[in-house]
Order: structure tokens, then C-alpha cells, then sequence
């Protein structure tokens, strides 16, 4: 077992740098705690930045914050002020984060910030893999990195590489306005396994991965090249037992040792025992929120005024990013507001907000947490948010209310809370209004399932998960039994091939011998293609057929001038040494006026869809539709045509986005067999890609050597990446 390297864009590590001497505490964030049994022993090391710019560290210091960092297993990416600023403050913050959030007006497309993105990532690759080896495994966290797990896969194959993104994946409708799109998902794609919070951003980064890269997915896993991208979700938790204890421990200090803000909130509760605390924790970011709930709070005194003087709101705002302009001015806005609404609504006895524009330390937190009958948070985009989390783990005895946003990941796990949409004010007055007066039987029911899910699903079990389905992963692969045709298995069927003196070969037409067109008229064969032909015919011990489910007259247009063997439709017509097509197989075709119309109001209701007529087969193309739309209308069609064909000696054959319904039980295994027993070959070869021609690599004896396009599920003895190797492999035969 190799070792675990993490990367982050900050090290989970704080430097203090005071007098020539450097300290480096560990940091108490939830990643840092969740990875805590990820992250320990010699076995395991975190590389990021450590949070100090090269023009930051004082002359001479940089070995003793090496040497600092190492004892807490840490290594650092060194970076300078404009790599920070183009990486980090620029790309990441001003582009990625407003446009994943669905802050699309906020998001900046700069060049050269890009630029910076793609340099810092390739830096964070170069230092893990001057540390990465074989059997390593590698967890690359967040937005800032998205380049890095492809940038490692090209240079070092064998690891395994997983990926968690701890921010949403927008819908596809946001993601393809990104000039760059497809260079993030190549970098992610470089992963063995990607994670997301919820199902909701999984199913987004696979529609992204459909429409823009053409790639297929099954279910949760993508084929690329000759590997299996596995995609799933892992909701990130909390260290429940410390927000837990933490807050029972406070509930049972003394007076004298407790903090000014626990006496102030004590306070607070004896001289207004009737009136509610309601609390809002968030970094002062546009995704939150925060001005929108100032306004929503507003909007709940008016409608419900007798709430007035009654209830008292919290807000904590922790700064956040302050040299991007846009919290700049939100930090205005929001300082604005509450001046307003406190200067117009306060009286004598009652300041209806108290805010505060700083971070608390973790046992003020606990007091917030603790003090407060309703917990207000209402992002209006949000990765996870993790304060609901905690709010609930403080309440010891079970009361409390929870109002969440239901644009939060943490609303699909915590569906007993209040969820809201945050821009509905009458919706979020009447929470509020709920909250206030829920019975405490009712909040402890709520509270106590929550609880008992977020005790068990914790950080450290979310840690744990991820990199046990990481691990999963190699012997996934390995049980495959279709191998790729490379190295001894190459070998052994080269020296089959020369030792052979009667050769026969099925070579499929499209997706193999040539790659995909939206238009199937288009695919015509090129001059390379009938040069590899001709040389592969050439030698007299070999016999090539080209087989494919094509119509006679577009096979007898492209190779008529040339003898080539030919198979098409399936296997209902044959030209053999250029004699002209004769039939293989009788077959009928008065079925064709009844499915006709069925085809016709498919092609009319799924735009990209098109009906190729052959002359005993029709096919439907979905090629250019939208993938998922596609898949769907191929599933309905499936039915239809199924149910209408009944007992009919027809067939339909699911290909590479394409549904053909043909006449009989032809197929391409049916007509291999019928060449196959008219002479005595030692070698057979079959290369094919779609289902269509896994009736080939069904029928053929079991010592051909069959070949499939692609990773998809076959029953192929060997698997080639894809049809731009099929070339290379035809080309290894002439080569000889
Ligand atoms: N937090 C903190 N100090 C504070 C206020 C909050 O460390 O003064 C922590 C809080 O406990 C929580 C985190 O900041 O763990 C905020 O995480 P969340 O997922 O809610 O939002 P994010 O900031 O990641 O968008």
C-alpha cells in the first residue's frame, strides 16, 4: 500500500512568524478534522499553499518553514503575489466561484487570470509528482485545482487520483457559458474517482460531461481513453462529537468561567425572557444571502408587527475575500442596511440587530449556537453549509428551530428543518413565524432525527468513504476480462498472424474503420483507408471482409471500383472478389409501411433525429440530439416498436446511437458463421464497436481474436481505446 498525498489550495497548517522563530499550529477548519484519520502517520502527506507569499517570508526563513510544515506532515507549493492574485483572487474567486454558484453576472472571463490558473495548478502538479509513486493515492480537493488530477494522470498513470469539489457544479446551462469548459473537465476527468456533496451536482457535471465532451455515461461512470471515471456523492459532515460536547460542557460551566458574550446573552434572556434570538452565521458572501435576509427581516416585522421589540437577530458576518471588489461593496450594502432598519425600528429598550463584522472563536461560536431559539439561514446558493450542521449538533436538549435554505446542500439531509426558498419573503415570514411558535415536542422530534444522522454521518465517516471507494477502484478494473490489446497480448497475436498460412478478417465500417459524422453520408472512406485496405488484402493467405449494417449502394458506390469483400445490412446482401451483391439471407420486407409512420412522428418530436431507409432495415439516428432527450425518446421508441412488431420475423438492434429495425433474425454473427465455414482458416480477427457487432464476437469460435472500439461492456476477448487506434492495429498486421 502506497501512501496518501492530499492537495489543497491552503495547507490545513497556520505559520507564525515573530522574532526569527516560526511556529506552525494546526488548523481546527472541518476539512482539516475530517481528514484527520486520512491525514496521520508518516504514511501521509498535505500539499498546499501555506497562506504566505513568497515576498511575505522573511529572507532566510524558508527551510524553517519547511522543516515547520514537515513535522505536521505539510509541504508547500511555494507562490508569489501575482500568482495569488491571478490563481486565486482572480480565476477562482472573480470567475469559477460566482459562475458555479449561478452568479453568472458576477463572473469575469479573463485571459490572463486563466493563464495564472493553469500555471499555479501545473506547480501544485509538479510538487506531488516529484512526491507521488506508484500505488500512491492522491485526494485533490476544490475549485482552485480542477487541472491538477489530469496533469498528474499524464505523468504518472498509476496512481489513483480522486477529486472532491466542495462548492456546487452548476447546470449545464451555466457551466458551457465558461470559455474554458472543456479544459476543466479534461483536468477533472484526469480523476479515478470525482465527488460532489449531493446527486444534484453529480447529475449537472454529467450532463456537462455528455453534451460537451461526447463521452458516455453509464449511470454514474464515465469512459475515457481505456479508463472508468467513477462520479459520485458524499455529503460532507461535521465533527459532531465536538460541537456536541463542546456545548454540553458549556451548559454545565460556571458562572465565572464563562465568556462576556455568554453573560451578554444571559443577560439578554433574563431581562426579555419572552423574546426569541435568532441567528445567522455566514462568511459576508454574495452567495448567502445576507442582504436579501435583512430585507426578508424587514418584510416579517411588517407583516407580523407584534414581533416587534419580541425578537432580536444576529447576525455574524466573517470576512471574507475583501480585496475582490464585489464584497467590497457587499460589506457596504450590508452595513448600510442594518444601520437603516436599526436606526428606523430600534427603540429605547430594543435594537432589533445586533451585527457583528469579525470571526468568534470557536467557544463564542458555541455560545451563539447554544443561546439562539432559531437558527436563520438562507443562503441563496450554497456548496453544503455546514453552520446548520452545527447549530443542530449544539442543541443538547433538542430544542431549536432550523430555517435552511433549500438552495443549500445541507437541505437534502435535513429535511426536518424549515426549508425555504430564500427569495420568497412570504414563505420565509411564515417560518419565521412557525419558528417562533413550535412547540418544543415538535422542535425535539425534528431535532433528534437530525441529530442522529449527523452523529453518524460525520466528517471523519465522509473522509473515510471517499477514499474507500477510491481504493475500490483498481480492483474494479482488474476484473474486467476483456484486456487491452497491448503489450504480451499484442505479442501472442502477432506471432498467431504469422505463423498462420489461411487468414480471415471482419472489419466493421463505421465507428471503427471510421470515426463518427452527424451526417452518415459524410463518412465516406478516404484515400489512407483504401491504401490499408488494399495492403491488408494483398498478402494471398488473407481474406478481408468489410461488414458493416449499411445499405448495399452506398458500400457499392464507395468500394464498388475495388474487389474487397463486402457484407451489408446486417448480413442480408454479399459481394464477394467484386462479383456484386447477391443475397445472403431471404428475407421480407411488407413490415416496412407499418413502422414507417411510427419513425416519422419520432423524427418529428426529437429534434436531430433522422430515418435512413435501407432496403431491408430503416433506422433512426439520434446522433445529433440532445444526448439525455435521445436516450429517452430510444427507450420509448424501443417499446413502441417492440409492441408493434409482435411475432413478425423482424428485429431491432440497438447500435451506437442509432435504433434499426430490421427483417428476419439477420445479423452480422449469422453471416460471419456462413463465410466462416467456407474455408479452413487458422486465424480469425473480428474489430467492431457497437452492439450490432457483438453478434460477431458471440457467434466466432472462441479462439477469434475479437476486438472492440471502445470500453463499453462486450463480449469481445480484447478492447482497443478507440477508432483512431484501429488504424495503428490494421497497420501492425502490414507491418510484419
Ligand atoms: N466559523 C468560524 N468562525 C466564525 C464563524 C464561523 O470558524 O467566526 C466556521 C463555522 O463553524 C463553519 C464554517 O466557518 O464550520 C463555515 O462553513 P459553511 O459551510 O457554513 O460556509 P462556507 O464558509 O464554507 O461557505
Amino acid at each position: 500500500m502506497g501512501k496518501t498525498i492530499i492537495i489543497s489550495n491552503r495547507l490545513p497548517v497556520q505559520l507564525q512568524i515573530g522574532n526569527g522563530s516560526i511556529t506552525a499550529m494546526p488548523s481546527v477548519g472541518g476539512l482539516a478534522t475530517g481528514m484527520k484519520s486520512v491525514h496521520s502517520g508518516s504514511d501521509s502527506l498535505w500539499i498546499g499553499w501555506s497562506g504566505l507569499t513568497d515576498e511575505e517570508i522573511p529572507e532566510g526563513m524558508g527551510a524553517k518553514i519547511d522543516k515547520a510544515l514537515a513535522e505536521h506532515g505539510a509541504l508547500k507549493v511555494p507562490l508569489n503575489e501575482a500568482e495569488v492574485e491571478g490563481f486565486y483572487f482572480g480565476f477562482s474567486n472573480r470567475t469559477i466561484w460566482p459562475l458555479f454558484h449561478y452568479f453568472m453576472e458576477y463572473a469575469e472571463f479573463e485571459l490572463e487570470n486563466w493563464e495564472v490558473y493553469c500555471e499555479v495548478n501545473q506547480k501544485f502538479a509538479n510538487v506531488v509528482l516529484e512526491k507521488a509513486e506508484d500505488g500512491d493515492i492522491i485526494w485533490v480537493h476544490d475549485y482552485q485545482l480542477m487541472l491538477v488530477p489530469a496533469m498528474v494522470r499524464e505523468e504518472r498513470p498509476d496512481v489513483s487520483i480522486g477529486f472532491f469539489l466542495h462548492i456546487p457544479f452548476p447546470s449545464y446551462e451555466i457551466f458551457r457559458t465558461l470559455p474554458w469548459r472543456e479544459e476543466i473537465l479534461d483536468g477533472l476527468l484526469g480523476s479515478d474517482l470525482i465527488g460532489f456533496h449531493t446527486y444534484d451536482y453529480e447529475r449537472h457535471f454529467l450532463s456537462s460531461v455528455r453534451r460537451l465532451k461526447g463521452l458516455e455515461v453509464s449511470y454514474n461512470e464515465i469512459y475515457v481513453d481505456n479508463r472508468t471515471v467513477k462520479v459520485d456523492s458524499f455529503p460532507m459532515g461535521i465533527d459532531y462529537d465536538k460541537f456536541h460536547q463542546a456545548a454540553k460542557k458549556q451548559g454545565t460551566s460556571k458562572k465565572k468561567d464563562q465568556s462576556d458574550l455568554q453573560r451578554r446573552l444571559d443577560l439578554h434572556r433574563e431581562t426579555a425572557p419572552d423574546s426569541k434570538l435568532i441567528l445567522s452565521i455566514d462568511r459576508l458572501d454574495y452567495t448567502k444571502g445576507i442582504a436579501k435576509r435583512l430585507h426578508a427581516f424587514l418584510y416579517f416585522l411588517n407583516k407580523y408587527p407584534q414581533y416587534k421589540e419580541k425578537v432580536r437577530l444576529i447576525i455574524l458576518a466573517v470576512p471574507s475575500r475583501s480585496n475582490v471588489p464585489q464584497y467590497q461593496l457587499l460589506k457596504r450594502e450590508v452595513d448600510e442596511l442594518v444601520g437603516r432598519i436599526n436606526g428606523e425600528l430600534a427603540t429605547v429598550s430594543w435594537t432589533p440587530i445586533w451585527y457583528f463584522y469579525r470571526s468568534v472563536p470557536f467557544e463564542n461560536l458555541i455560545n451563539l449556537y447554544t443561546s439562539s431559539d432559531i437558527a436563520w439561514l438562507t443562503p441563496i446558493r450554497d456548496g453544503m453549509n455546514l453552520v446548520a450542521k452545527e447549530y443542530i449538533a449544539s442543541r443538547t436538549d433538542q430544542s431549536g428551530v432550523l430555517i435552511l435554505s433549500e438552495m443549500a446542500g445541507a437541505a437534502n439531509e435535513m429535511n426536518e428543518a424549515l426549508l425555504i426558498n430564500p427569495n420568497n419573503f412570504e414563505e420565509i415570514a411564515d417560518s419565521l413565524f412557525y419558528a417562533i411558535n413550535m412547540p418544543i415536542e415538535e422542535q425535539q422530534a425534528r431535532n433528534a432525527l437530525m441529530q442522529k444522522r449527523l452523529a453518524r454521518y460525520n466528517v471523519e465517516k465522509w473522509a473515510n468513504d471517499f477514499m474507500d471507494s477510491l481504493k475500490q477502484k483498481p480492483e474494479k478494473v482488474a476484473t474486467t476480462i476483456t484486456r487491452l490489446l497491448k503489450g504480451q497480448v499484442w505479442d501472442n497475436m502477432m506471432s498467431s498472424y504469422q505463423i498462420a498460412k489461411n487468414r480471415l478478417f471482419f472489419l466493421d465500417y463505421d465507428g471503427t474503420l471510421t470515426g463518427f459524422r452527424n451526417d452518415p453520408q459524410q463518412a465516406a472512406p478516404d484515400s489512407r483507408l483504401f491504401e490499408l485496405l488494399d495492403r491488408l488484402s494483398e498478402p494471398e493467405e488473407n481474406t478481408v471482409y468489410l461488414i458493416s449494417g449499411r445499405d448495399k449502394d452506398t458500400f457499392q458506390k464507395w468500394f464498388g471500383h475495388k474487389n474487397y469483400n463486402m457484407i451489408v445490412e446486417h448480413g442480408v446482401w454479399i459481394s464477394e472478389n467484386g462479383e456484386g451483391f447477391r443475397m445472403l439471407e431471404q428475407v421480407k420486407k411488407d413490415w416496412m409501411d407499418k413502422i414507417r409512420p411510427v419513425l416519422e412522428s419520432f423524427v418529428d418530436r426529437t429534434p436531430g433525429s433522422f430515418i435512413e431507409e435501407k432496403n431491408y432495415s430503416m433506422a433512426w439516428h439520434y446522433r445529433q440530439t440532445d444526448p439525455d432527450f435521445g436516450n429517452k425518446r430510444a427507450t420509448e421508441l424501443t417499446t413502441v416498436v417492440t409492441s408493434l412488431i409482435g411475432t413478425d420475423n423482424i428485429t431491432l438492434l440497438s447500435g451506437n446511437k442509432v435504433l434499426e429495425i430490421k427483417s428476419g433474425n439477420v445479423n452480422k454473427g449469422r453471416a460471419c458463421s456462413q463465410v466462416l465455414v467456407q474455408g479452413e482458416y487458422d486465424f480469425v480477427f473480428a474489430i467492431g464497436d457497437d452492439t450490432t457487432d457483438e453478434f460477431m464476437f458471440e457467434e466466432l469460435p472462441k479462439s477469434t481474436f475479437t476486438v472492440k472500439v471502445g470500453r463499453d461492456k462486450t463480449h469481445a476477448r480484447f478492447f482497443i481505446e478507440n477508432a483512431r487506434k484501429v488504424r495503428d492495429l490494421l497497420a501492425g498486421f502490414i507491418h510484419v
